[in-house]
């Protein structure tokens, strides 16, 4: 019978497979215990952690982050609305460091040096052999217009969960009979494209039972995802109570009287969130991942591995998606890059090729707080354009809301969380 050598055999089994079969080499007791460091804890950073100790055991994996609780933007619209509980959405990290031997690490992370391969940190220089940064998104005011970091006081934008989120929340909560509100789309690119829609659907029907209105201005041309199931909400159920304005553009906004000034005319409402447009978290540009002039960061698409230095890889909302990806900025894609980058550098530690990228995307939002709606691609990377695309035909939404899919958005939710923080 014809030998098959251990290296051939491993080059033939996907990786995942192959350490749940105990098919991985144990790295030798006498080679030192290879270091990744992972920058930011959120959907990218938790899911890369957990994974690679799942791979490889022997990878010494340093997590950090500036809290030790996640607070999870997906399904934060819910909390919003009363649907979930605040709590619900609340991770502590201490549970991949309990489960899976990651190491958690809290702290502000400032700085990186490349040469000397050191992420810098409040907690001190942490040195790496691969270092993965996840550090989401930041809101981008367009201070020339006078908007700054002072709206989001007034007009809470609650897209970072956490006190935003109960800003906007007991706002929600004090609305009145016949209420006015005023939700402000950001312009893509952005986190969570069906985010501000689900929102607005919510709102609409929180409104409509106060016999209120809400104006939704959108900078973007049209509704930028599952557009026909929410336009179907828009102008079916909620049409007595939303007005959908696109292509508004927000020249300036006016603090006292409650007032947003745009290019269609100027909104007055008892309650606005205004969603700004958004970059790459600070941290990125803190690390020099971000090019002079640049919003996000550029990255390879076989590897997320930075176009800027070697040996760093960017993943979830903070990479530059245009000119590489059509995927789009959300956890699941967050978490599944997190996996590919994960089994890739415990490849490249045995002395394997990397894989190319595989990357599904399913994405479930409320219209009504018992109907549902879904979307899901999936992504591959095409060497002909160097570019991740929608494979063929592997891109759809259902027909319409039903209840149904309203209790899938619960199991969904609750699955995504468990494959990344638990
Ligand atoms: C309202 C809303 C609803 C959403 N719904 C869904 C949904 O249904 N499905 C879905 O797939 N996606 C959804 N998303 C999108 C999803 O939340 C993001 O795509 C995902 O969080 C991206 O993961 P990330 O790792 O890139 O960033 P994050 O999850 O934001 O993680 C970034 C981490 O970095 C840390 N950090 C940043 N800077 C520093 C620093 N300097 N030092 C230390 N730590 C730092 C932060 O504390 C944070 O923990 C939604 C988003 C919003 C706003």
């Amino acid at each position: 019978m014809k030998r098959i050598s251990r290296r051939t055999l491993l080059k033939s089994v996907p990786a995942a497979a192959a350490v749940c079969s105990g098919l991985f080499p144990a790295v030798s007791q006498a080679a030192p215990a290879k270091k990744v460091v992972i920058a930011g804890a959120g959907y990218g950073g938790s899911t890369a952690a957990k994974y690679l100790k799942l791979l490889d055991p022997s990878i010494e994996v340093t997590l950090v982050d500036r809290k030790d609780v996640h607070v999870s933007c997906a399904m934060s619209n819910e909390v919003l609305f009363g649907y979930k509980d605040f709590k619900d959405i609340n991770i502590p990290h201490k549970i991949l460091a309990d489960r899976y031997g990651v190491k958690f690490v809290k702290a502000e992370v400032s700085g990186l040096d490349p040469k000397k391969k050191r992420l810098i940190t409040s907690a001190g220089d942490m040195p790496y052999d691969k270092l993965i940064v996840s550090p989401g998104i930041d809101v981008d005011y367009d201070e020339k217009a006078g908007f700054d970091a002072e709206m989001q006081k007034v007009f809470p934008h609650a897209w970072i969960a956490g006190d935003q989120t109960l800003m906007l929340k007991s706002m929600i909560d004090g609305l009145k009979k016949g209420a006015s509100v005023l939700i402000r789309t950001p312009k893509a690119l952005y986190r969570c494209p069906p985010g501000p829609y689900e929102r607005s659907s919510l709102m609409a029907e929180k409104l409509k039972a106060l016999g209120g209105k809400l104006t939704v201005l959108d900078p973007n041309p049209k509704i930028m995802s599952k557009e026909p199931l929410f336009k179907n909400g828009f102008e079916g159920i909620y049409k007595d109570v939303v007005t959908y304005i696109p292509n508004a553009k927000v020249l300036s906004w006016n603090k006292e009287k409650k007032a947003v000034v745009t290019d269609k005319g100027t909104f007055t409402a008892d309650l606005i969130n205004f969603i700004p447009d958004q970059k790459a978290g600070r941290m990125a540009f803190e690390l020099g991942l971000v090019k002079e002039g640049g919003k996000w960061a550029p990255v390879s698409p076989k590897t997320f591995e930075s176009t800027i230095f070697k040996d760093v890889y960017v993943i979830g909302d903070a990479i530059d998606s245009d000119p590489v990806t059509e995927m789009p900025k959300s956890g699941v894609v967050a978490n599944c890059m997190g996996k590919t980058v994960a089994e890739n550098i415990a490849r490249e530690f045995r002395g394997l090729e990397p894989l190319p990228p595989i990357i599904g995307n399913s994405c479930y939002s409320l219209v009504t707080h018992t109907e549902g709606i879904w979307i899901a691609s999936v992504y591959e990377y095409d060497p002909k354009v160097n570019k991740i695309v929608v494979r063929n035909g592997a891109n759809g939404i259902p027909e319409k809301r039903t209840v149904e899919n309203g209790r899938n958005v619960k199991s969904w939710g609750a699955n995504m969380l468990a494959d990344t923080f638990y």
